[in-house]
């Protein structure tokens, strides 16, 4: 691809003589009306200090952000959920139970797949899907990946254990994604059991369930001994309506890929949450880099269909290789087309680790300005010992002002974990490490995702330098 310097010079919004110029201290003598080609042009943006996004004819025709669905065309779908909390307070167990409400499952007479999602149609008649990887780790990752596909979480905690650590990692993850929650307190069937103190201390994390006087639902479950999953499915049934879920079920499919892997006797399989449109036995598509054409789809209780609309996992076979969680699937015309799309995203993703630069301020501050509202300037915080991150926050909070305040979206003691950098590069923040560093897995996701570190040892000098960055004082960081 080329483009002349007249062009560039227009969507960059500079005087294209500035251009020319730039471009004879690079040593290339060109005109304004003369052509140069894109990694030339690549240079010529950065060194304007612009940030760098190719467009291609290729994704321009899949950018799902152009096709709106018109408000006509739009049904009511199913909410998708995910189940959060601490390890050992019963994920794995509600997921189960859940399941096993299902009224559809026993007249299919199928066989239970676990698939990495699941629906559930209730005794009323609705129909709800589950996540079926508990945990904010999955929840996050696929959130930094751009896939937004959780519309309710709901928070486990044990009645006969409390608020921990992780506990309070899903809120601040889930306040984080803007996604609304539902508390679920279960283990009520145990000596010890304290539903109560569970609502006093979700209040000092300022989740304030509706006993409480808030606006958070919660019920008292117990996983084990099946009590009141009905009232939890209700719970999930209302919040539901409250969103108005709607798809278009009437369309060339799109879907998010939930989980992958290189099945032995089936080859490469994905499971495929829909987002809006029909995917069907026979579409071609592209996922990621990978492009296929439907060979057969499964649905969660292992039965071959023809169809999956909107909310429904199913497993889809025919793909070229294993894509990735959080990946968007699209189905196009033909297969000339999903070829050309991967190959092109083959190319892209070669050359987007050295092109995307990480969010500053800059483009934090125009994004933002557009809502014209209060700038927020996310932070993750980690420290050493929990005096001090006290101490952090307090003194982040004093230097907000009324045009741009920090939002703490996780504070911790300990190293920074996997979690941390997920956490800060969905949300593009900054990680401030006092005192602590990053353990061996979190540094290496901390160089793919581009994530920015920033280490003190002094609070003043932390406060003085996010002040700074706040001011817009220092220049975009790469
Ligand atoms: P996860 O780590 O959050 O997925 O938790 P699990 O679902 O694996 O549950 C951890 C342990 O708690 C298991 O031994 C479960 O049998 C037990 N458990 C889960 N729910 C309940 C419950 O409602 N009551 C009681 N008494 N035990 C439960």
């Amino acid at each position: 691809e080329a483009i002349t310097v007249q062009e560039l010079s227009k969507r960059m919004g500079e005087k294209g003589a500035d251009l020319v110029k730039t471009l004879f201290k690079m040593d290339m003598m060109v005109t304004v009306n003369q052509t140069i080609d894109a990694d030339t042009a690549e240079l010529l943006v950065e060194e304007f200090g612009h940030i760098v996004k190719r467009v291609s004819e290729a994704d321009v025709e899949i950018d799902t952000n152009k096709d709106v669905d018109p408000e006509e065309t739009l049904k009511p779908r199913a909410p998708v959920v995910t189940i959060m909390g601490h390890v050992d307070h019963g994920k794995t167990s509600l997921l189960d139970a859940l399941r096993g409400t299902d009224v559809v499952a026993g007249e299919a007479g199928g066989i239970t797949q676990h698939i990495g999602a699941y629906k559930v149609t209730t005794k009323d008649g609705a129909e709800i899907t589950f996540l079926d990887t508990p945990g904010h780790e999955a929840f996050t990752e696929m959130r930094a990946r751009g896939a937004n596909v959780t519309d309710i979480v709901i928070l486990v905690v044990a009645a006969d254990d409390g608020l921990m650590p992780q506990t309070i990692e899903a809120i601040n993850h889930t306040k984080a994604a803007g996604v609304p929650m539902i508390v679920a307190i279960n283990k009520i069937d145990k000596d010890g059991a304290n539903p109560q103190k569970i609502r006093e201390r979700l209040l000092e994390h300022e989740v304030i369930v509706e006993a409480m006087s808030g606006d958070v639902q919660d019920v008292e479950v117990s996983a084990l001994k099946k009590l009141n999953l009905d009232k939890l499915l209700d719970a999930i049934a209302l919040q539901a309506e409250l969103l108005e879920l709607k798809a278009n079920p009437d369309r060339a499919a799109e879907g998010t890929v939930v989980e992958a892997k290189l099945d032995k006797g089936r080859g490469p399989v994905a499971t495929i949450l829909v987002n809006r449109g029909t995917l069907k036995v026979g579409d071609v598509f592209v996922v990621g880099t990978e492009s296929g054409k439907v060979r057969a789809l499964i649905d969660d209780k292992g039965k071959q269909v023809k169809t999956a609309g909107p909310a429904s996992p199913v497993e889809v076979l025919g793909l070229s290789g294993v894509p990735s969680a959080g990946e968007t699937l699209s189905v196009v015309e033909n297969e000339a087309r999903a070829r050309e799309v991967a190959s092109y995203r083959q190319e892209q993703a070669t050359s987007r680790r050295t092109a995307i630069a990480p969010a500053n301020l800059d483009t934090m501050f125009s994004a933002l300005a557009d809502k014209a509202k209060v700038i927020e300037y996310p932070v993750v915080v980690k420290a050493d010992v929990q005096g001090s991150v006290e101490a952090i926050v307090n003194a982040l909070n004093k230097i907000s002002t009324d045009d741009i305040k920090v939002r703490v979206l996780h504070s911790g003691v300990g190293a920074i974990t996997e979690s941390d950098v997920t956490l800060a590069s969905a949300s593009n923040a900054p990680i401030i490490g006092f005192n602590v560093r990053p353990n061996p897995k979190a540094r290496q996701l901390v160089a793919r995702e581009k994530t920015r570190l920033k280490y003190f040892d002094v609070i003043y000098d932390l406060t003085d330098d996010i002040r700074k960055e706040m001011a817009g004082e220092l220049g975009p960081e790469f």
